[in-house]
C-alpha cells in the first residue's frame, strides 16, 4: 500500500508527536475529539507545562484543570481525564492501562480513543474509525450506506482492521487521519494527489464527494438565557459554579438561566437568582448580548445589571457561589460565553480606572 511512505513523507509537525509518551498521547487524543487540530495545539503545549505527567495531573485541584481548559468546549473531556489520571495513580501504579480493553474501562474513553492510545502509545494492533477515516473509506469503497448506522459503523471498523497495517497500526492509524485531513476533504478532495487513487471507488465512479452519504441533519434548537451582573457594595460580582452533573460542570458563570414562555428578559433574571441562589433581585440596564453555538443547540443571552433588594446568596441550584472583584474575576474558569461577560467587565473597569488617573 502506498498510503504510509505517503505518510512519512507529508506527516505533520504537531507537537503531540514529538517525545511520545502514553500520557502525551492520551491528552492530545481527548483534546482532538471533535476538536480541530489549530485549537489544539495552544492548549495542549499549555497543558503539557502546566501538567507535566500522571501524577501532576491527579494532584492538581480541578479549578486548575477546567482553567487550563477554558475555551476548548466540551469539559466533560477535561473532568474524564482528570479522573483517569487519579485513577491511574490510585490503582495502576501511575502506569496508564496497555490494552484497547483495558483502556476502554477508563474515564472518557470509548472505542475510538481507546484503539487510538494502544495502537500510538503501545503499538496494539487496533484500527482507529474517525470521521476521517470514515471519509476515507465510505469513498474507497463508495460506500452507500448510512455511515452512522449500527451497520454503517460495524462496516467501517471491518475495513479499517482488515486495511490495517499490522505491527505498524500507530503508523497506519495516523497515516488514514492524516489523509483524511489534508487531502480526502470533505468537499474538494485533492485525488490528483491521493496515494490511493489507483484503488477508490468512489473516484472511479466520478463522484467522491458525494461520500459519505449526508442524512439531513435535524434543525438545531435555540435557547435565550438571562443572565446577571450582580454587584455589592465593596465593587464585588457574584458568580456561581455549575453543579458538576450539568452541562459545563465545574465552570463558574454570572447566575441565571433559560426564559421560559411569556416572561420578559428581566422576570426570567428575577426568578433565576432566586431560584439558584435564593436571593431578590431588581434588574437594570443591559450589559451586553452574547450569541454562541454548542454542538446541539445555540444560545442568545442577554446580560443585565442585578441589585440583591432582599436575602443572601446560598447554593441552592448551583455547587457554589463566590464574590470576586472584576480584577480577579480571571482566576475562576468559565465558559466561552461568559468569557465574554469577563473581557467587557474588565475592560470597562480597566476603562474607568484610566479616566480617573487622567
Ligand atoms: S482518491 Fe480522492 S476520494 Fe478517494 S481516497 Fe483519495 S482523496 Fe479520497
Amino acid at each position: 500500500m502506498r498510503l504510509l511512505p505517503w505518510f512519512r513523507e507529508n506527516r505533520r509537525d504537531l507537537p503531540w508527536r514529538r517525545n511520545r509518551t502514553p500520557y502525551r498521547v492520551w491528552v492530545a487524543e481527548i483534546m482532538l475529539q471533535q476538536t480541530r487540530v489549530d485549537s489544539v495545539i495552544p492548549y495542549y503545549r499549555r497543558w503539557i507545562k502546566t501538567f507535566p505527567s500522571w501524577k501532576a495531573l491527579a494532584r492538581a485541584p480541578q479549578s486548575d484543570v477546567l482553567k487550563c481548559w477554558e475555551g476548548l468546549g466540551y469539559y466533560s473531556r477535561a473532568r474524564n481525564l482528570h479522573a483517569a489520571a487519579k485513577s491511574i495513580c490510585d490503582a495502576f501504579h501511575g502506569r496508564a492501562p496497555d490494552t484497547a480493553a483495558e483502556l476502554r474501562s477508563m474515564p472518557g474513553v470509548g472505542p475510538y480513543t481507546a484503539a487510538a492510545i494502544a495502537s500510538l502509545a503501545f503499538n496494539e494492533d487496533a484500527a482507529v474509525v474517525d470521521g476521517n477515516v470514515i471519509r476515507v473509506l465510505s469513498r474507497l469503497f463508495a460506500f452507500g450506506g448510512d455511515t452512522k448506522s449500527a451497520a454503517g459503523k460495524k462496516k467501517m471498523q471491518a475495513w479499517a482492521d482488515e486495511l490495517l497495517v499490522k505491527g505498524l497500526a500507530g503508523e497506519f492509524n495516523e497515516a488514514m487521519m492524516e489523509l483524511g485531513a489534508l487531502v480526502c476533504l470533505p468537499k474538494n478532495p485533492k485525488c490528483g494527489e491521493c496515494p490511493l487513487q489507483n484503488v477508490c471507488a468512489a473516484l472511479a465512479k466520478g463522484s467522491p464527494a458525494k461520500f459519505p452519504v449526508m442524512e439531513k441533519k435535524a434543525k438545531v434548537p435555540h435557547i435565550t438565557v438571562g443572565a446577571a451582573v450582580t454587584m455589592n457594595r465593596k465593587g464585588e460580582v457574584l458568580i456561581a459554579q455549575r453543579k458538576q452533573d450539568d452541562m459545563l460542570g465545574g465552570l463558574w458563570e454570572f447566575p441565571g438561566g433559560k426564559q421560559e414562555p411569556g416572561e420578559t428578559i428581566e422576570e426570567c433574571i428575577v426568578r433565576e437568582l432566586d431560584e439558584e441562589l435564593g436571593i431578590k433581585t431588581i434588574v437594570g440596564e443591559h450589559v451586553m448580548t452574547v450569541n454562541h453555538a454548542y454542538s446541539h443547540f445555540t444560545m442568545t443571552m442577554h446580560v443585565h445589571r442585578a441589585q440583591i433588594v432582599l436575602g443572601r446568596p446560598r447554593p441552592i441550584h448551583c455547587a457554589d457561589y463566590a464574590w470576586v472583584k472584576v480584577p480577579n474575576l480571571g482566576k475562576y474558569a468559565y465558559s466561552k460565553a461568559d468569557l465574554q461577560v469577563v473581557a467587557q467587565l474588565q475592560s470597562r473597569s480597566a476603562g474607568l480606572k484610566k479616566r480617573k488617573k487622567g
